[in-house]
C-alpha cells in the first residue's frame, strides 16, 4: 500500500498538464470575452452552419429566425463556422454561406464575413481556428477528473457496440462500458508516455434512470432520461466535437438564446450537462421543426437529396424574389404573420413583430404556390424601376437574352410600367424568370420573329381576321386618342362589322350577333402581342407606338 501510495505523486492536474501542456488557464478567455453589455433581455443567437458547400432553406429559416429575434431586441446575431468536421468541408464553404446570407439580406453583426475575414470581438468565429480554447477547457475538465482520455480504438468501441447490440442493450460508452473512466491517472499515463493513442472523453455524471426536465421556448416542457454517456469531447485530431464546442462557444460568445434545428433537441440533457459540468450558465433552447414537403400524400423533409428547393440556391436560379422567400418564411414561422400582412399589406416585414414563443411545434409544410403567390404580390407592388433593376440583375446572371432585352432601359421601363402604380397593378410575374415571358411580345425583333399561327378565341376565319384588323387600322386607329375615345371607337369597329356594341347586349340576345366587342377586342390583342390575355391593351399600344401598332396589326 504504501509503494502504490508513493507513486500516487500523480494526480488529474498532472495528468491534464501532460496532455495539455501549454494550453492556458480558462480564466484567460473568461477575461477576453467578457459579458456583453447589452440592455435587459437583449437576444444575441447565432446561425452556425457547417461549409459543407450547401445551404439548406431550412438553414436560412433557422437564421432568419435568430436575426429576427436579435434585432426586435437589440441583441446580436452573429456568424459560426462549424468546421471541426474537415471530412465534409469543401472549398469557398463559408463564401457562400456568407454569400447566402448576404443574398436574403441576413446579415450578420458579428462573425465570418469573407471565406477568412471576420469582425467582431467573440472570434474566431471558425471553429477550427479555437482549438487552444477546446484543449484549454478540456484541460480544466481533466483537471477535475470530469474528463478523461481514452485509448480505445474505434474497432474496441465498434466491438463494444456489437455486444451490446446482441444483448440488445443500449448502445454507446457509459457505465460499466466505459472500460478506460476508471483507469487510474497512473494507467493513462503510462499509456501517454508510451504513446498509445487517445481521444478525450466526458465523465458523465448522469444515470439513465434519473429525468430532467427541459423548457424549450419552441417545444415547451419535454423530459428526458439524464445523459449518461461519456460523449468525446476531443478528437484524435485535437478538434473538439460538436457537442463540445457548442457548450464552450456559445458560452465564450455569451450566446442566450441557441435557435437550431431540432435535430439536437435529444441532445439537450448532454448539453446542459456539459454547461452545468464547466460551471456555465446554460443558454435558452429554442428548436426548430423542419420544413417539410408533401410527397404524395406523405409528409417528409426537405430533402436535399430530392428537392431543388431543398437549396437556398435555387430561389435564386429561380429568381423568386428575396421579399417573397423572407415574408414566406415569417409565415410558416409566425401564424400570426398573414393576419397581420393582411390588415397591413404595405407595410414592411421589419414592422412585424416576430414571436419565437408562436412558432409551431411540428414542421411546416412548404407551399411552393403560395410562395410565388407572395412573389406576384411582392414585384405588383414594385415600381418599374425597382422590377427593372431585379430582373436586369437576375438576367445578368441567369438569362441573356433577357439581359438584351432590357438593355433599352427607357422602352423596357415603359414596358414594365404597364399596369403597375395603379391600384389594382398587373400581378402576372411572380419570379424573375417570369419577366421574359411577360413582357417578349413587346419587343418588335422577338415578335416578328417566327411564323407563329395564333388562337384568335371566337373569330377563327381568316379573311375575317383581316377585316377586322385593316378596319380598325384605317379608319379608327390614332396613337392620340385617350382612353375613352380609344374603346369607343372598338365598339363603333364592333358595330360597324355587325357585332354587339355591348356584352350585355350581347348575352340578352346572343343569337341576333356573330360575337361582341370583347371578341373583336381579341382578335386586336391576339394581333398585336399572340396572346388572348395580356396586360390593359390600351397601355399596351401606347407603349408599342403608332409604327409598331401598325406593323403588328397589317
Ligand atoms: N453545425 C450545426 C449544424 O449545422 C449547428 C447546430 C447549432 O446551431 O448549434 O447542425
Amino acid at each position: 500500500m504504501l509503494m502504490k501510495g508513493l507513486k500516487l505523486t500523480m494526480d488529474y492536474k498532472d495528468l491534464a498538464n501532460l496532455i495539455f501542456p501549454d494550453a492556458k488557464e480558462i480564466s484567460y478567455y473568461e477575461e477576453k470575452y467578457p459579458e456583453r453589455n447589452l440592455k435587459e433581455r437583449a437576444v444575441v443567437s447565432r446561425f452556425a452552419p457547417s461549409p459543407t458547400g450547401f445551404v439548406h432553406i431550412g438553414g436560412l429559416y433557422q437564421a432568419l429566425v435568430a436575426k429576427e429575434m436579435t434585432k426586435k431586441t437589440d441583441g446580436v446575431f452573429f456568424l459560426r463556422v462549424e468546421d471541426t468536421d474537415q471530412k465534409r468541408e469543401v472549398e469557398n464553404g463559408v463564401t457562400g454561406i456568407v454569400n447566402s446570407l448576404k443574398d436574403f439580406d441576413i446579415l450578420p453583426d458579428e462573425g465570418m464575413i469573407t471565406e477568412t475575414e471576420e469582425k467582431g470581438n467573440y472570434g474566431p468565429y471558425r471553429q477550427s481556428l479555437r482549438k487552444d480554447i477546446y484543449q484549454a477547457y478540456a484541460k480544466y475538465l481533466l483537471e477535475q477528473g470530469k474528463a478523461y482520455p481514452c485509448f480505445c480504438s474505434a474497432e474496441e468501441v465498434e466491438e463494444i457496440r456489437k455486444k451490446q447490440e446482441s444483448a440488445k442493450i443500449r448502445p454507446g460508452y457509459y457505465g460499466v462500458w466505459a472500460k478506460c473512466r476508471n483507469l487510474t491517472v497512473e494507467e493513462a499515463a503510462e499509456k501517454i508516455k508510451n504513446g498509445e493513442n487517445y481521444i478525450i472523453r466526458f465523465k458523465s455524471p448522469g444515470r439513465e434512470d434519473r429525468k430532467i426536465k427541459h423548457h424549450d421556448i419552441i417545444k415547451g416542457n419535454v423530459d428526458f432520461p439524464e445523459n449518461d454517456q461519456d460523449i468525446v469531447i476531443i478528437k484524435a485530431d485535437g478538434l473538439p466535437t460538436y457537442h463540445f464546442a457548442h457548450a464552450v462557444d456559445d458560452h465564450l460568445m455569451r450566446t442566450t438564446h441557441v435557435i437550431r434545428s431540432d435535430e439536437w433537441l435529444s441532445s439537450v440533457p448532454l448539453h446542459l450537462q456539459l454547461f452545468h459540468e464547466l460551471g456555465f450558465k446554460a443558454p435558452k433552447y429554442a428548436h426548430i421543426s423542419p420544413i417539410m414537403k408533401n410527397d404524395n400524400g406523405n409528409k417528409r423533409k426537405l430533402s436535399k437529396r430530392k428537392d431543388p428547393e431543398a437549396a437556398v440556391s435555387y430561389y435564386k436560379e429561380e429568381g423568386i424574389p428575396v421579399l417573397a422567400v423572407k415574408e414566406y418564411l415569417l409565415n410558416i414561422a409566425n401564424s400570426t404573420f398573414e393576419n397581420w400582412r393582411r390588415a397591413n399589406p404595405d407595410k414592411s416585414i421589419d414592422d412585424f413583430d416576430f414571436n419565437l414563443n408562436k412558432m409551431s411545434v411540428s414542421g411546416a409544410l412548404f407551399d411552393m404556390v403560395k410562395l410565388l403567390d407572395i412573389g406576384k404580390t411582392v414585384i405588383s407592388k414594385m415600381t418599374a424601376e425597382e422590377v427593372y433593376n431585379c430582373a436586369m440583375e437576375w438576367a445578368n446572371e441567369y438569362d441573356k437574352e433577357l439581359a438584351e432585352m432590357l438593355e433599352n432601359k427607357e422602352y423596357s421601363l415603359k414596358v414594365l410600367g404597364i399596369e403597375r402604380g395603379n391600384k389594382k397593378p398587373r400581378k402576372d410575374i411572380s419570379k424573375w424568370s417570369d419577366v421574359k415571358n411577360s413582357i417578349i411580345y413587346m419587343y418588335d425583333d422577338k415578335f416578328f420573329g417566327g411564323d407563329v399561327s395564333y388562337d384568335y378565341g371566337k373569330i377563327s376565319d381568316k379573311a375575317e381576321i383581316e377585316k377586322i384588323t385593316k378596319t380598325y387600322i384605317n379608319e379608327y386607329f390614332d396613337i392620340n386618342d385617350d382612353k375613352d375615345i380609344w374603346f369607343n371607337k372598338i365598339k363603333d369597329l364592333a358595330e360597324k362589322l355587325g357585332y354587339a356594341r355591348e356584352v350585355k347586349a350581347y348575352k340578352a340576345e346572343p343569337e341576333k350577333w356573330p360575337g361582341h366587342v370583347g371578341d373583336i377586342s381579341t382578335v386586336l390583342r391576339v394581333k398585336l402581342t399572340g396572346r388572348q390575355n395580356t396586360p390593359d391593351m390600351y397601355e399596351i399600344m401606347q407603349v408599342l407606338g403608332k409604327d409598331s401598332v401598325e406593323k403588328r396589326l397589317s
